[in-house]
Order: C-alpha cells, then structure tokens, then sequence
C-alpha cells in the first residue's frame, strides 16, 4: 500500500485521515508522527480490531507518537 505523507493520525483512535478532523471518532487531536497501516474492513471479524477496540472499518495506524 502507498503510504501518503501528508496523512494524519488519530491521537485517539489512531484513525488515518486527509482531513483536519478524524472521520471516525470525530477528534481533532491529529498527529503527523505515526507508523504502520492497518486497513481494518470488518472489525467484527478482525481480533485485531477487537483488541484495539475499533469498530468502524477503516484505515488505521499501527503507531501514534
Ligand atoms: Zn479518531
């Protein structure tokens, strides 16, 4: 996958956005220093999601500093 610089993370839910707001939990403690990519299409089925407690599908981040 292409990583785009210019993306941010969620402080919070480590959600990947473009925009200055999260999508997903709507915070906008966004930071530019994070690593990894998760794309999380089904939660319901993905431990991982469960153990990271996400519940919306979308793109995350594995890491947020
Ligand atoms: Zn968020």
């Amino acid at each position: 996958m292409i990583v785009l610089a210019r993306e941010y993370a969620c402080k919070k839910c480590k959600a990947l956005t473009t925009g200055k707001m999260c999508p997903v939990c709507k915070s906008t403690e966004l930071s530019k220093d994070w690593f990894g990519i998760m794309l999380i299409l089904h939660p319901e089925k993905s431990k991982v999601a469960a153990t990271l407690e996400i519940t919306v599908p979308h793109k995350y981040a594995l890491k947020v500093t």
